[in-house]
Formats: structure tokens, C-alpha cells, sequence
């Protein structure tokens, strides 16, 4: 695949001239899909395969036991420390469009019985950016499992670190990252799992540091887009860079895991990488 046929980042995957809502064209294999559809099949598309943007309910609802989920700090909102033009004004935009309060959210889950923090980007809310609240959501979750003895899973969706908060976005990558370092000393088990797109900061710190890296399918994993990239080394890119499958190649996933599949792999990895006993006192 070359670089320009990768899929393109954008909230929706939808043409305009369709009725709102009913039917969506998938950009892999042109089949026209129907919402429904799309839906009961998690998102995916039916004929070829090709995973749509997922929301972060959504996929808690398709990941964790029935009745499981607690979500945490589910009311933390952004301030403007910087008195970034416009940004309160654009962050109350995408909480009405989007019905979210920031990026991700967090909580407790059980997973096929196995008990686990989960924290799920949502690209819909400011494209996934990591600001303050993202980083410290994760990072109060990632503390919760330390705490409780829970596996930590963190599922990425990201245009990278927020710029309208500038360095305080920024912190939060090593913030994450040492949260995650304590968890990992108690012997606890960090599952990532990158879907498209992860890019930026994100990919740049807790992303690419699980004990077991996973990806979807054909999902864009890198740091700086392709064209930055090219424009910067002065040389042409490899086919199929930044995909899932070029970063499973090169080392940096461990496996590819369709979405259908994911619940399944999620309970087995943490089954055989939590300490016994798996049930919390
Ligand atoms: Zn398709």
C-alpha cells in the first residue's frame, strides 16, 4: 500500500451527499453500508474488513462484563491555563457535539472475570488530544490499578498533545509514563492497544509501552504525519509505513487484533499476567 492510499484522519467517515445518518460509504472498498449494519458488526466494515472510528463508550460497552464498568472522574473538565484564544469557547463546542467531557474516559472493568483499569480515547472529542485532563485521567486510573492490583489497559485514539496547552500537555507524556513505571514494579500488567489513529505524544509515551503492544488492523501508528517525515529526511518512505502491520514488521506491535477479537485476547493476556488470585478483596 502506498502512503497516499492510507486511510485520511477525520472524525466521520461519511460523504455528504448521503441522507444523515443511514448510510455510510467505506473508504477501503467503496461498499455502501448501512448504519445498523455497521453497528452489529462493531463498527467494521462487512465485505473487506476496515475498522471505522469507534467510540469510547462503545467500546467499553463491547469490551467489559456485562454490569462491570465504573466509570471514574467522569466530570473532570479542562480550564485554559495558558488563556489560549478561543479555547473554552471550542472546548464547550465539543462537548455538545460530542456528549464527552474530554478525550477519554476511565474506570474499573472486568474483562471474561479479570479485573483491570481501562482509560479509552475518544477521537471524536478534539480529534483525541492529549491536555491536562486526558493525561491526568489516565494517569489517576493507571494509580487505581497500582493501588487495587488491577491490570491497566489503555486504548489510544490520538492527534497527539493538545497545543492550546501547550507544556502542560506535554508533561503529561512523562507524568503517564512514571505512573506507569510504579505500576510495573508491583508486577502489574499495562495492555495498550492502538487504533487509528495513534500519533503524536500519545504514541510518543504510554502508547508504545505496554508490556504487550497491540494494534487494529490497518490503523496509522506513528509520531509526525508522512509528509513531515519525508519532508524532514529528505527520503522516500517504505510502502505501508506507519501502518499497523509496518509497525508489527518492525517490532513495535506485538500483534494485530481485530476489533471482534479484542475482548477475547484482552481476558487471556491478563488471565495469564495478573498475579492469583484474580479476585479483588
Ligand atoms: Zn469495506
Amino acid at each position: 500500500m502506498g502512503i497516499f492510499d492510507k486511510p485520511r484522519l477525520r472524525p466521520q467517515d461519511k460523504r455528504e451527499d448521503m441522507p444523515e445518518g443511514m448510510w455510510t460509504k467505506c473508504p477501503s472498498c467503496d461498499a455502501m453500508l448501512h448504519q445498523l449494519d455497521l453497528k452489529q458488526n462493531l463498527n467494521v466494515c462487512p465485505p473487506c474488513g476496515h475498522h471505522f472510528l469507534m467510540g469510547s463508550h462503545e467500546r467499553v460497552e463491547n469490551l467489559a462484563d456485562p454490569g462491570s464498568f465504573e466509570e471514574t472522574n467522569a466530570d473532570m473538565v479542562s480550564a485554559n491555563p495558558l488563556g489560549f484564544a478561543n479555547y473554552s469557547e471550542k472546548i464547550e463546542q465539543q462537548r455538545k457535539s460530542s456528549g464527552l467531557n474530554d478525550a477519554v474516559i476511565t474506570g474499573r472493568l472486568r474483562i471474561e472475570g479479570m479485573p483491570a483499569m481501562i482509560a479509552v480515547m475518544d477521537f471524536r472529542f478534539f480529534a483525541g488530544s492529549m491536555g491536562s485532563v486526558v493525561g491526568e485521567k489516565i494517569t489517576r486510573a493507571i494509580e487505581q490499578a497500582t493501588a487495587e492490583k488491577r491490570g491497566v489497559i489503555i486504548i489510544s485514539a490520538s492527534s497527539g498533545a493538545r497545543m492550546q496547552e501547550g507544556m502542560l500537555s506535554l508533561m503529561q507524556m512523562a507524568k503517564t509514563c512514571g505512573a506507569l513505571a510504579l505500576h510495573a514494579e508491583t508486577k502489574l500488567p499495562y495492555i495498550s492497544v492502538m487504533t487509528h489513529p495513534t500519533t503524536g505524544g500519545v504514541t510518543a509515551s504510554f502508547a508504545t509501552i505496554g508490556d504487550v503492544n497491540l494494534a487494529e488492523p490497518k490503523c496509522m501508528i506513528g509520531f509526525a504525519g508522512p509528509r513531515v517525515v519525508k519532508e524532514t529526511t529528505h527520503q522516500n518512505l517504505p510502502p505501508g509505513f506507519q501502518t499497523a502491520e509496518f509497525m508489527m514488521e518492525h517490532g513495535l506491535v506485538d500483534d494485530i487484533v481485530a476489533r471482534k477479537d479484542l475482548r477475547g485476547k484482552l481476558g487471556k493476556l491478563l488471565a495469564y499476567m495478573l498475579p492469583l488470585p484474580h479476585d479483588l478483596s
